[in-house]
Order: C-alpha cells, then structure tokens, then sequence
C-alpha cells in the first residue's frame, strides 16, 4: 500500500517526532504545517503568523517532499529542524534561547542530544548524494 503524503501524512510525521523527541517542549500556542511551493535552496521554514495577540506558528515544508522519490527521513529531518527552532524560542512562544537562530550550530547540537544524530546524518548524506540530480530532472 502506498501512502498519500498529503496534508495528514506530514501533520503525523511531526506529530510522531514531536512526542517521540521533544516530549518536554510544550505545545505553546496553535502550530501548523503544510506544504509549500516546489524549492530549490529552502527544504523548510518556520515563521510566525499574521496574528498579533498568541500568533500562530507556521511551518512549511518544500512542495517536492510530496514526492515519494524523498526519503522519508529527509522529511523528518526537515521537520525536526524546524521544531527545533520552535523550541529554542524561534517564531514560538518559548524562551528565545541565542541570539539568532543557527548561531554556531545549535540546532544540529539539540538534534544530536535529542537522539537524531543518525537521521541528521541519513538526510545529509542524502542531499549531498541526490538533491541536484533530483531537481535536473523534476524541476519545470
Ligand atoms: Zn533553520
């Protein structure tokens, strides 16, 4: 059986890495994700929304990580850097925790004490490996 990665699959991918690997962090205020468009350069992004009292967190996932030619793991590396950010206090209503969001790796640095330091490396090794080759042939 093949999965759809619509809309639901991507909301249970974070759900699962959420309550798998960031237990701790609360669910602080409403937090969406969704696809965005096709990108070459940004895998995903995470932003306030346009609300001014309790905004919303907003995270976005690259429109061709609808393609089952992705790895599931780039995905959720995808995933779990963007909730990464949300934890340290970036576009979230945390504790900002460092002055700006990738100062001196600190994201990799959580991922890897939060037991993804082979998901890091799998996603890595992938995009290195894949991406350009990938985007030669799918990008219109
Ligand atoms: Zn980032």
């Amino acid at each position: 059986m093949q999965i759809q990665r619509d809309h639901n699959w991507l909301k249970f991918r974070l759900e699962t890495i959420w309550a798998k690997h960031f237990p701790d962090i609360m669910v602080a205020n409403n937090v969406f994700v969704k696809f965005g468009r096709p990108c070459r350069t940004r895998l995903g992004s995470i932003k306030f929304g346009r609300k001014t009292e309790d905004p919303n967190t907003i995270i976005t996932i690259n429109g061709y990580f609808k393609d089952e030619m992705i790895p599931e793991s780039v995905v959720d590396a995808v995933l779990a850097h963007e909730l990464t950010h949300y934890a340290q206090g970036f576009c979230s209503p945390h504790e900002q925790k460092f002055a700006k969001p990738h100062q001196g790796g600190v994201v990799n640095h959580e991922l890897i004490d939060r037991g993804l330091a082979d998901l890091l490396r799998s996603e890595k090794k992938w995009v290195k490996a894949n991406w350009r080759t990938y985007l030669i042939e799918h990008e219109k």
